[in-house]
Parts: structure tokens; C-alpha cells; sequence
């Protein structure tokens, strides 16, 4: 399983990914589709499919044009009839695959109704988790569309029951902004000071901070440690749900 990192517009991330052994491709959220035709032909791999996180025109506002465009007819993944070009609507569980690699489908609503990652597997291979605006690295997606439960189930009871060297491949650049609300959240937390280090360093180097693990994320992302008594103490909530609320709405203010 090859995933090639594709920046796109000011912040958001495109990803080509490739199975080595049969060619096979599948893109998630081409919003800039000549970018990733240039991709396609330039790893020489043979692309059928895309996988749209959500309805978000900076996601899912690419996928006409690349499937007018495309050499092969395109398959068009999402979980959300308001994604342009859908062919396969997809629900909580529905799986696929990419030549050897296996898709499986998170219905992960909140940040929209229909938001889907997609986790996948491959022998022999750490897996990947593409997460669009649910999960970043240090933080999650606006609750445009759901509730703190939804938000809770996605990223604690889905994303967190992952495994621990799953990566992390999240729609947009947002991770020092992130951590430096996670690190107002916990000030006593090294590890967020140490990632804050490293995103800082390779930004510099106009480098991207993805992927990051399930693993990482559980250790620095405040939003996975809604259950933890420093999360809990800062939000004065005595609940994961209500300390979820509390520290989404504070994001939504916050400026670093
Ligand atoms: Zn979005």
C-alpha cells in the first residue's frame, strides 16, 4: 500500500493511493483533479476509484470534473447524496477493495450527515485511516451537522478501537493550530509539546505533519482524551460527552 501525499488548495490533502502488486488506484477527495491525473501517470498506476469523505466543495468539489477527464470510467465512493458523481453509496461497515487492499467503511457523522472514513488494510502492512474533517492530527472537525455523541462515537468508540499503528491521513494542514489549542487544553502534557516541536520543524521544511497514528493521536489529541481527568478538569465537566461540547465550542474561538 503506497499513499502519495497530494497538497491541494491552501491547506487540504489529496491522497493517491496504489497497491504495488496490481497497479490498482484510488483517490481520496480530488478537489484539484489535473494535480491528480498528473499523479496517476507519473506513478504509472491505473485509477478506478474515489473516495469521497464528505459533501464539502473543497472534498468532494473535484469529482465531476475528474471523472469527465479520466481515461477509465471512475468509481465514486461516499456516504452522502450530496457528493457530485456518486455511483456507490456507502453505509457503516461496507467494505471493498483497491487490487489487494481492503476498504472498510466508518460512518462517522457530525462534522456532516454523511461523513465516511475509510480504513484500510493491506497483509503484511500497517494500516491507514483516511479521515477527512472528523479527525485531524491534535484535532477534529466543526459539529456543522451532529451532536458531541456522534463526535464521541467517532472518534473514541470508531477511530479509537483502531489500532494503535494505524495512520492517521486527515483532510487538512491543521496540526500546529490544533496543538496549540491542545496544549491551552493540557499544560502539563509533554507530548503535546514534543509533537509541537516536530510539526513546527517540518512545516518549516514545507513539509506536511501526516500521517500521525491512532496511537499518537490518543496521546495528544484532546478530543480522543475526552475521558481523561485533565481534559475533564479543564472543561470543569465530569463527562466525556459534556467535556467534548465544551472544548469544541472553546476551539471555535480560540486563536493561538
Ligand atoms: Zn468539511
Amino acid at each position: 500500500m503506497k499513499v502519495t501525499i497530494l497538497p491541494a488548495l491552501s491547506d487540504n490533502y489529496m491522497y493517491l493511493i496504489s497497491d504495488e502488486n496490481t497497479k490498482q488506484a484510488a483517490i481520496v477527495d480530488p478537489v484539484e483533479p489535473d494535480t491528480v491525473l498528473q499523479a496517476v501517470k507519473s506513478e504509472g498506476v491505473n485509477l478506478t476509484k474515489v473516495l469521497t469523505t464528505h459533501h464539502h466543495w473543497d472534498h468532494a468539489g473535484g469529482n465531476e470534473e475528474l471523472v469527465k477527464k479520466s481515461p477509465n470510467a471512475l468509481q465514486v465512493f461516499g456516504g452522502d447524496k450530496r457528493i457530485g458523481a456518486l455511483t456507490n453509496e456507502v453505509k457503516n461497515g461496507d467494505k471493498f477493495s483497491i487490487g489487494d487492499i481492503n476498504v472498510e467503511c466508518l460512518y462517522t457523522p457530525c462534522h456532516t450527515t454523511g461523513h465516511i472514513c475509510y480504513y484500510l488494510t493491506a497483509p503484511g502492512q500497517p494500516p491507514a485511516v483516511f479521515t477527512g474533517d472528523t479527525l485531524f492530527i491534535g484535532g477534529c472537525g466543526r459539529f456543522f451537522e451532529g451532536t458531541a455523541e456522534q463526535m464521541y462515537s467517532a472518534l473514541v468508540e470508531k477511530l479509537g478501537n483502531l489500532p494503535d499503528n494505524t495512520r492517521v491521513f486527515c483532510g487538512h494542514e491543521y496540526t500546529l493550530q490544533n496543538l496549540k489549542f491542545a496544549r491551552y487544553v493540557e499544560k502539563e502534557n509533554q507530548e503535546i509539546l514534543k509533537k509541537i516541536t516536530w510539526a513546527d520543524e517540518r512545516r518549516k521544511q514545507g513539509l506536511p505533519t501526516v500521517p500521525s497514528t491512532i496511537g499518537e493521536e490518543k496521546k495528544f489529541n484532546p478530543f480522543m482524551r475526552v475521558m481523561m481527568g485533565a481534559v475533564q478538569s479543564h472543561a470543569s465537566c465530569s463527562d466525556p460527552i459534556s467535556t467534548m461540547q465544551s472544548i469544541r465550542r472553546e476551539k471555535d474561538n480560540f486563536r493561538a
